[in-house]
Parts: structure tokens; C-alpha cells; sequence
């Protein structure tokens, strides 16, 4: 039964594509955790209405999704065109005009989001348009419009993004809309919220402390898609509690040839400041259209993989493509295949994670003693989720049951590569009936069979946060009963 579980976690945005019927319990049936609300298209009523669908059809499967909703940040946009989509011509002039008045766009010209943009350009910039699939070259500046000539052409639709090659182009870190939108975050009790263009650990903070005076609860996600924000890794991967390798801005911003090494530090560096971390953006772009994946793109979801990522996301693939389902099918796929490949090299005895807690302690010995004694599953008691976030850092072949009577713990953990969150309610019984109820209650689940060698961790008190101090070498016994290992 073990051999097919999944351990790295699919998140997948929600969109028109499937609001399609029967759609969300498609994706979900094919292996969805956390599905993601882009904050920056469609209204505060669609976010409501799909946050609630999707957990009404997760209920419906009897099971969990966990969501993350992700604000749209500083980031800036061209405005609407008259007739979008327009082709622009590689060659040919084409302005951005930094006024509120300016009206709908056309082939030659269309408005911005920023209106000091105008300020922060030079000729000779090189501007891209969509992820980068328009370039503009910067010729002059006259008054409030900038003059630029087509790089690279291409159809051109409503209020796609603009970024600077280099970076740089800045606006305050929180629009008024994202203040808007951690309210409806907080309304909507979003398990993650994502906080984009961040450019320093000040950027997370304030959108935490935004969150909690809102009354939300949600694990803050900070994405790396700015420049400044590689050069701000560590402080920012210290305040928040996920990060996300947003590759779509990123990659303009930095050159698409920097990205690849950046995503593996990215990833490196997050996972050895003991946080989690996802890759995100054309991971199946071309499942927007086809029903299979490029060969490259199955190597792109591998090698995330491969390189130690807690879950991939789909964005365009689910929330606009024609195959929401197919795609979901072909990262559960290639998850799968990685993961069967992946060979966990950590040298827990070199230890470079940071190392201050005692529920860390005994999630670092879990792991050292699971590569080496051959266990079938790690079991944790957990209140907060904690113990599985410290367990699941070090990057091993073994599942992690985190079992948790709190519905909030458990939604987070679906983030969480390698562990799967059980609902579990030790009823305040001590600790040593809370390890054989729980031995018991998945062998009842038929995670866990006879004969099975487990290592569980619990702290003296059931519904305690933090607690754990305890780990025990157990043998799953006849009819589920837990059982001292003896000689190992
Ligand atoms: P976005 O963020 O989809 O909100 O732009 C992800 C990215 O930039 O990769
Ligand atoms: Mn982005």
C-alpha cells in the first residue's frame, strides 16, 4: 500500500476552467491538496463561491483541500484594450501611457496600472509583457507616455504584467486592493496566503500582522518573483512561513538562464531554514491546450522533485486550460516516478538545519534513527502540526502520519511534503494509551499493517502545541496492537 503514495503535495488554481461541472471533484479525485485563489483576476463573490465549492467537494470525497489564497501585489499591469487580444508586430512603436485617462488600448498603444511608471524607465530598457512573451524596447520618454519599439511581437491581451529586465520597478508593497483581499483571506478562514513581489521580510510581516488583526489564521507564503528578493533569501525565508518559486516573474526578471540555478537554491536554502516550499508556473503549460505534457515538462515536475520541493502548482493549466484534470493526473504521474528515483543523500549527522527546539531535537533523531533501522512509517502526535513540519525537513522515503484532532493543523499540513495529516482525537487520555489508540486507529485505516515497525513521537500531554519530547520504537502487533520492538 505504501509503494503508491504520493508525497509531494499539487496545488491547483482555481478558474473558469474548473468551475466546469463535476470539475473540482475531478482534480481533487486526481490528486489535488491545495487549491490556489488568484486574487488577481476575477471578483471577492467568485473567490467566495469556489473556496466554498471546493470544500464542499472535498467533503463530499471524504477528505480535505486545504487553500491558498494569493494576493496580486505590486505588481503592474498594462490596462484594458478596446478589442484585446492585439497583435503586436515585432519592429513596430508601440506606447504605454501612464494616465488615469487614457482609453482602452489598441495596437499601438495602451495604458498602465502604474502611473509614475513613466519615472522609472530609460531608454534602452528592455520591458517584458506576460511573462516575458513580449519584449519592448524602451526609445523615449515624452511627458507622462513611454515610446517603445516591439522586440519581441506577440498577441497581447487585457491586463497582463509588465517587468523590467534586471528589476527594479517598484511600487509600495501592499495596494490598497491587497488590503481588501487579506480581509476577504481572513473571511474566507484561507489556510495559506500568498504574499506577491515581496522584497524583503518587512513585506511578510506587515502582511501577517495585517492578517491576524483581520482574524485570520492562514501560514504566510512569501513568493520569490522580484530580483530583490533572491538577493533578501534568507530574511525573508525566516519570516515567512512557506516560500514559493514564483518562476513566472522571476524568471523575467532575472533571465530565464539564471532561473534554474535559482530554483535550486531557492529550494535548498528553504528547506535548510527548516521551512517549506513550493515551485510554481508553466509547469504544464502546455496542458493549457494539449492533454499530454512535453517531455520537457515532465523533466521540469521531476527535477523539482528530485531537487527536494514540497509540492508543485499548476496555474493556467487548471484554472483556464481545456484538460484541468489531465494535467493534475500528469504531475500526480510524474510526482510519483521522482519520488520513486529520489535518494535522500542528507547527512543528518552533519546537521547544517538550525536546531533550537526540543520537538526539533526529537524530529531530528526520528529521522536519523528511521534511515537507519528500517522503518515502515513515522507516527506523530501532533497539536500544532510542528513536529511534522521538523520531521518532514529531512527528506527521507518514509511517510509521516501526523494525527491531529485541529482542522486547521491538519489543512496546513497538506502543504507538507511526505506527510499525511489524520484526523485523530486522543480525548485528553494520556500519552501512552494516545500511542496505541493511534497505532491502532491506522491499523484500523489500513495505513499501517501487522508486523509493521513504526517510530512515533508524542509529547507528556495529549492537546498540548510544541509538546512533543518523546519518540518510541514500536511494532504494530496482532489486530493493531502496539508492541515494544525488542532486538532491532
Ligand atoms: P502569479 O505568480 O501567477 O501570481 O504571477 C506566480 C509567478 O509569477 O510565477
Ligand atoms: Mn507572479
Amino acid at each position: 500500500m505504501h509503494a503508491h503514495l504520493r508525497r509531494t503535495k499539487i496545488i491547483a488554481t482555481l478558474g473558469p476552467a474548473t468551475d466546469r461541472p463535476g470539475m473540482l471533484t475531478r482534480i481533487l479525485e486526481e490528486g489535488v491538496d491545495v487549491v490556489r485563489l488568484n486574487l488577481s483576476h476575477g471578483s471577492a463573490e467568485d473567490h467566495r463561491r469556489r473556496a466554498g465549492e471546493a470544500r464542499a467537494a472535498a467533503a463530499a470525497l471524504g477528505r480535505e483541500v486545504a487553500v491558498l489564497a494569493d494576493l496580486q501585489g505590486p505588481k503592474i499591469r498594462i490596462a484594458k484594450f478596446a478589442a484585446a487580444p492585439v497583435l503586436l508586430e515585432a519592429g513596430a512603436p508601440f506606447a504605454l501611457e501612464c494616465d488615469a485617462d487614457a482609453p482602452p488600448g489598441d495596437a499601438a498603444r495602451v495604458g498602465v496600472s502604474y502611473l509614475d511608471l513613466y519615472k522609472d524607465v530609460q531608454p534602452g530598457d528592455t520591458l517584458l509583457l506576460d511573462d516575458g512573451l513580449i519584449a519592448l524596447r524602451v526609445e523615449r520618454i515624452a511627458g507622462t507616455t513611454i515610446h517603445t519599439r516591439v522586440q519581441t511581437g506577440g498577441a497581447l491581451s487585457d491586463r497582463k504584467g509588465i517587468n523590467r529586465l534586471g528589476g527594479g520597478l517598484s511600487l509600495a508593497a501592499l495596494a490598497e486592493k491587497d488590503r481588501s483581499d487579506i480581509r476577504l483571506a481572513a473571511e474566507l478562514d484561507a489556510d495559506f496566503l500568498a504574499v506577491s513581489f515581496a522584497k524583503c521580510a518587512a513585506d511578510i510581516e506587515e502582511s501577517r500582522k495585517l492578517l491576524r488583526a483581520a482574524g485570520g489564521n492562514a501560514a504566510i507564503v512569501a513568493k520569490i518573483e522580484r530580483a530583490e528578493a533572491v538577493a533578501a533569501l534568507a530574511e525573508i525565508i525566516d519570516a515567512a512561513d512557506a516560500v514559493m518559486v514564483a518562476r513566472g516573474d522571476l524568471g523575467v526578471e532575472i533571465g530565464d538562464a539564471e532561473l534554474p540555478g535559482i530554483q535550486k537554491k531557492i529550494i535548498r536554502e528553504t528547506l535548510a531554514r527548516n521551512k517549506v516550499v513550493i515551485t510554481a508556473t508553466q509547469m504544464m503549460q502546455s496542458m493549457v491546450e494539449s492533454p499530454i505534457p512535453t517531455r520537457a515538462e515532465v523533466l521540469d515536475v521531476a527535477n523539482a522533485v528530485l531537487d527536494g520541493t514540497d509540492a508543485v502548482m499548476l496555474s493556467q493549466e487548471t484554472a483556464a486550460g481545456k484538460h484541468p484534470d489531465k494535467a493534475v493526473a500528469a504531475m500526480r504521474r510524474v510526482c510519483l516516478g521522482a519520488e520513486h528515483q529520489f535518494e535522500p543523500i542528507e547527512d543528518l549527522s552533519v546537521g547544517t538545519h538550525q536546531f533550537e527546539r526540543t520537538d526539533q531535537a526529537v524530529a531530528m533523531a526520528t529521522m536519523f534513527l528511521a534511515g537507519r533501522i528500517g522503518v515502515r512509517a513515522i507516527v506523530a502526535l501532533t497539536e500544532s502540526g510542528a513536529t511534522a513540519q521538523w520531521l518532514s525537513r529531512y527528506r527521507s522515503s518514509v511517510p509521516i502520519y501526523a494525527l491531529s484532532r485541529r482542522q486547521s493543523a491538519r489543512r496546513r499540513m497538506m502543504l507538507y511534503r511526505d506527510v499525511i495529516p489524520v484526523e485523530f482525537d486522543p480525548h485528553g487520555v494520556d500519552a501512552t494509551h494516545a500511542a496505541k489508540a493511534a497505532i491502532q486507529h491506522l491499523y484500523n485505516m489500513q495505513r499501517l499493517a501487522e508486523g509493521d515497525r513504526v517510530i512515533l513521537t508524542h509529547g507528556d500531554h495529549t492537546g498540548q502545541r510544541g509538546g512533543t519530547n518523546t519518540l518510541k520504537l514500536l511494532r504494530v502487533g496482532p489486530g493493531g496492537v502496539a508492541e515494544g520492538l525488542g532486538n532491532l
